[in-house]
């Protein structure tokens, strides 16, 4: 098509100022056809577009020169704004003039004149003729009078553009030259076309609304997926204003979180300055109206224009001029579980919000809603996650000093002999435990504090920890702690601090190199004297020592101050027990001599005695003799006993036969039998050879037979002894005698126990006591079986202790 073609025109004889549609004059077949060709081509030309802008264009370059010399096409938009899109001139360097127009006063829907009218109403208006008296009312600027001569205009006709029921804009026809008036089929063209253009235009908007659609969509598809990933309300705040409310084209916004007592926390915004962000955080929603409303109706407030925000808004107008002249859009932060906070956008122009566009934005907003929900929710876990964790930290401390604390004890209760590998114990538990680093430090007589056990967590260190604190001298806070008699508890100890702890250099070189973070000092005291102190240090990664960690050393400090005392009372007894064995060993020495003499004279005077002074003498000499050889065994039992003691008595063993030592020693006590009442029966089988020491067996031997004389209440005793497996040999002496209580039995062998009274029957409980020594050393056993009241066996089993044994 020719967009330069002229023959549609109504020839210019037409009548001026006569309507366009009173035109009369009939249309010849040729241009008939050609207005139809016209239109077919047009109607092409304006589909081939799914932008409407280009479809205007098109339109507007398709009128001039074929219908006007020039034409205009505006927009009007859901928000009321007019907006001139396309516009061509018969003179393409006009163009320009006919934007100008439109510059120097926008079009509106309120203002007088053709064009107004046309978008209000949806319907044509023609002007049939403009002349210069009429032409200011046509616009109203002065400046637009002269723009329109210079664009040249007779006649025009302004036609609505249309779509579903609504106006979409305007095109303006005109005509410069005088008597060129738009004819009726002039009009039926500019009607087709326009309605070919709208149709065009309506479908290119649907095209645009319906990409529009897809890319909120899109948005908030994005925004759900980045709202899933925040974990805290400030991230949700970030995503809803990044990725959402940014894009809404506002050129303010903010969003605020609502806490229980209904007071706001503003969460994040963007255009606000920090000060009018500031200005509202703390502030209770009743506070502010239309966040009141918001709540009330639990809807988005929409405001099309700063005028209609400032009814409800309870802000004076200064201060919400400064933040902008246009629209506002207040929208809760809402889910089914109640109000979290709100969204506050700001436009810079006033304008209407489409449903689409509220649409979108009450859905951003839901979604930025639940994602506060989750968000309290991930906190509320994750503070009780935290919470629990730290339940369990505080159950695995207190179950760790509890275990550091039963350890030292068990170690201070069972190593009473050796103090100084206990304390060195128990500072190695504890920096392997509860601390990083455990001193122990004893005050010697002059009252200077020693280390007597230094460990650290990393063992190579405690050598040099040790020679530190040896040449250096105590550090000072161990000191106050001896001093005072109170423990110190430093929880925090930085360098700063570390500098005043430190007397010296050496000190200095310690402590920087030990790098503790907590410190704590406990007095070992008892009956209010301070014998020592317990030095504690923690360093990172180790947890630092609490309050609990004091009592704890406080309470170990007095179990070591316990197993001190204990120690040192040990020591002392052990000591006088070693003094009462020297005093025995040395007495009994002492002792023999004078009776070894008196055995002496003894046997002299026998031998002395003539017939007379026999008969008168003898029973006198041998109770004499008897009462010294008793003297003599008690005498032998204590020295044995110091012996044992002091770990001297040393055995010598010959060969010799079993059986032969119990015919001997029953032989030499026949008279202690006899006076006894008892009768010795003995089961000896062959000879039972082995090697041991003659004397300490034969001790063996009359210790048992003495007893069974002694206990055997006057009734038989008998004695056996056979060989056994394994080159063993077995000895028992059984008699029928007073027995022993099963509660005595156990204790027996023990130093200085009897089990019958003193007034009854003499003794000092020694017998068996020494008896089980030599068994023992001798590589052998002795047990007892007895039954109160119906007598005793006393075995003994003993290795022969040589090759040859059978
Ligand atoms: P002692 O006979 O001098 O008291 P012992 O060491 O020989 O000392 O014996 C310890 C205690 O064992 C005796 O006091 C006595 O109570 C008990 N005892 C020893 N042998 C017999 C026995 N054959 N029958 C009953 N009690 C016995």
């Amino acid at each position: 098509m020719n967009p330069n073609s002229v023959f549609f025109r109504a020839s210019p004889g037409g009548t001026p100022g006569a309507r366009a549609t009173s035109d009369e004059r009939v249309e010849s077949p040729v241009e008939m056809g050609a207005r139809l060709e016209f239109l077919a081509r047009a109607g092409e030309l304006l589909s081939a577009s799914l932008d409407w802008r280009t479809v205007l264009q098109q339109l507007a370059e398709l009128v001039v020169p074929a219908l006007a010399d020039w034409c205009a096409v505006d927009v009007l938009s859901d928000d009321g704004h007019v907006e001139r899109v396309a516009a061509a001139h018969r003179e393409r360097e006009k163009v320009s003039l006919i934007h100008e127009l439109s510059r120097l006063q926008p079009p509106d829907l309120v203002s007088p004149g053709s064009l107004s009218e046309v978008l209000r109403t949806g319907r044509p208006v023609v002007m049939e003729v403009v002349t210069e008296d009429t032409l200011p009312l046509l616009v109203r600027r002065a400046e637009q009078v002269d723009v329109m001569r210079r664009l040249g205009i007779h006649s025009g006709v302004v036609m609505p553009l249309q779509g579903r029921g609504r106006v979409l804009g305007a095109v303006s026809l005109v005509r410069g030259e005088e008597g060129a008036s738009i004819t009726a089929s002039d009009l039926e063209l500019v009607r087709e076309l326009t309605r070919r253009a709208s149709l065009s235009m309506d479908n290119a908007l649907l095209y645009a609304e319906a990409r529009e659609a897809q890319a909120r969509t899109e948005r908030l598809q994005a925004v759900t997926a980045a709202l899933s990933r925040a974990a805290t309300a400030k991230e949700v705040a970030d995503v809803l204003m990044n990725e959402g409310l940014r894009a809404t084209g506002a050129c303010r916004g903010a969003v605020a979180e609502m806490n229980d007592e209904g007071r706001l926390h503003v969460l994040g915004s963007f255009g606000h300055s920090e000060d009018a962000a500031r200005a509202f955080e703390g502030r209770r929603t009743g506070h502010f109206p239309v966040l009141r409303q918001a709540m009330e109706r639990r809807e988005a407030q929409w405001f099309s224009s700063l005028e209609d925000f400032l009814s409800v808004a309870g802000l004076p107008r200064y201060m919400l001029e400064t933040q902008g002249l246009g629209a506002r859009a207040i929208l809760p932060l809402m889910t089914e579980r109640g109000m979290r906070g709100f969204v506050a956008l700001t436009w810079s122009v006033a304008r209407v919000f489409p449903v689409v566009e509220r649409r979108f934005l009450e859905a951003l907003v839901y979604q930025g809603a639940q994602a506060l929900e989750r968000a309290a929710l991930y906190g509320t876990l994750r503070e009780r996650g935290e919470r629990l964790h730290s339940a369990l930290q505080v159950g695995k401390e207190a179950e760790e000093r509890l275990f550091f604390l039963l350890e030292a004890s068990r170690a201070l209760a069972e190593h009473l002999d050796d103090v100084e590998w206990t304390l060195e114990h128990v500072s190695r538990v504890a920096a392997s435990s509860v601390a990083s680093l455990c001193l122990v430090e004893l005050a010697g007589p002059d009252g200077a504090l020693r280390c007597v056990a230094a460990s650290h967590q990393d063992s190579g260190r405690n050598a040099l920890v040790l020679s530190a604190l040896e040449h250096e001298g105590t550090l000072p806070l161990s000191r106050e702690c001896y001093e005072t008699g109170e423990p110190r508890y430093l929880p925090d100890v930085g360098v700063s601090l570390r500098g005043e702890l430190a007397m010296n250099p050496g000190h200095r070189t310690l402590l920087e190199m030990l790098g503790p973070g907590t410190l704590l000092v406990v007095p070992v005291r008892t009956r209010g004297r301070t014998l020592g102190v317990i030095t504690l240090g923690t360093s990172a990664p180790q947890r630092p020592l609490a309050m609990a960690d004091v009592s704890m050393m406080e309470e170990l400090a007095r179990r070591v101050a316990v197993a001190l005392e204990n120690a040192s009372l040990y020591r002392a007894a052990q000591a006088a027990v070693r003094l009462r064995d020297e005093f025995l060993s040395v007495a009994s020495h002492e002792l023999k001599t004078p009776l070894t003499s008196l055995k002496l004279q003894h046997g002299l005077i026998e031998r002395v005695l003539g017939p007379d002074s026999r008969e008168k003498v003898a029973p006198r000499l041998a109770t004499a003799v008897r009462q010294v050889q008793r003297l003599t065994t008690l005498v032998d039992h204590l020295l044995d006993v110091s012996r044992v003691s002091l770990g001297r008595m040393a055995l010598e063993p010959t060969e010799l036969d079993l059986g032969q030592a119990v015919r001997d020693a029953v032989e030499r006590m026949e008279e202690v039998f006899t006076l006894a009442g008892c009768k010795v029966q003995l089961h000896l089988p062959g000879p039972l050879l082995g090697r041991w020491d003659a004397l300490r067996l034969d001790q063996v031997l009359v210790n048992l037979l003495t007893n069974a004389a002694k206990y055997g209440a006057g009734r038989p005793v008998q004695v056996e002894a056979a060989g056994a497996l394994e080159g063993m040999v077995r000895l028992s002496v059984r008699d029928e005698g007073i027995g022993i209580s099963e509660e005595d039995l156990p204790r027996l062998f023990g130093r200085f126990e009897r089990a019958v009274s003193d007034r009854h029957y003499g003794g000092l409980g020694l017998g068996l006591y020494i008896s089980r020594q030599i068994v023992e050393a001798m590589g052998g056993r002795i047990e007892v079986e007895s039954r109160q009241g119906l007598g005793s066996i006393f075995t003994v089993h003993l290795p022969r202790g040589t090759d040859v044994a059978r």
